[in-house]
This record gives C-alpha cells, sequence and structure tokens, in this order.
C-alpha cells in the first residue's frame, strides 16, 4: 500500500502532500516521476499552457 508524502514544491517551495491515492494513480497511468510541483503551481502551468493555444489561433 501506499503512503501519503510530503514533497517540497519546486516552483514555490511549499510542501505539499502526494497523497497514496495519487501514488495509485501515477502507477496506474505509468508515470515514472514523482510531482515536483504542488497543485496550485500545476494547475498554473496547465492553465498558461491552454492560453498560448488559445492566443496562437
Ligand atoms: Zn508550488
Amino acid at each position: 500500500m501506499f503512503k501519503d508524502k510530503t514533497i517540497a514544491c519546486k516552483d514555490c517551495g511549499t510542501d505539499f502532500t502526494f497523497t497514496s491515492g495519487e501514488q495509485e494513480f501515477y502507477k496506474e497511468k505509468g508515470f515514472e516521476n514523482e510531482p515536483t510541483r504542488c497543485k496550485e503551481c500545476r494547475a498554473k502551468k496547465k492553465t498558461s499552457f491552454k492560453g498560448r493555444d488559445n492566443n496562437r489561433r
């Protein structure tokens, strides 16, 4: 079984929890790398990517 894990975000330095459920999800998807950014920074990255795509068109 997985255990909750605390990771320091690479972008903002905030400690976030990589929950057991998320770890299971990552394994299911075959992701080998653990997340390095907190949810907020990941969400920011996602939206900025989308924004760029929209601007291009
Ligand atoms: Zn962060």
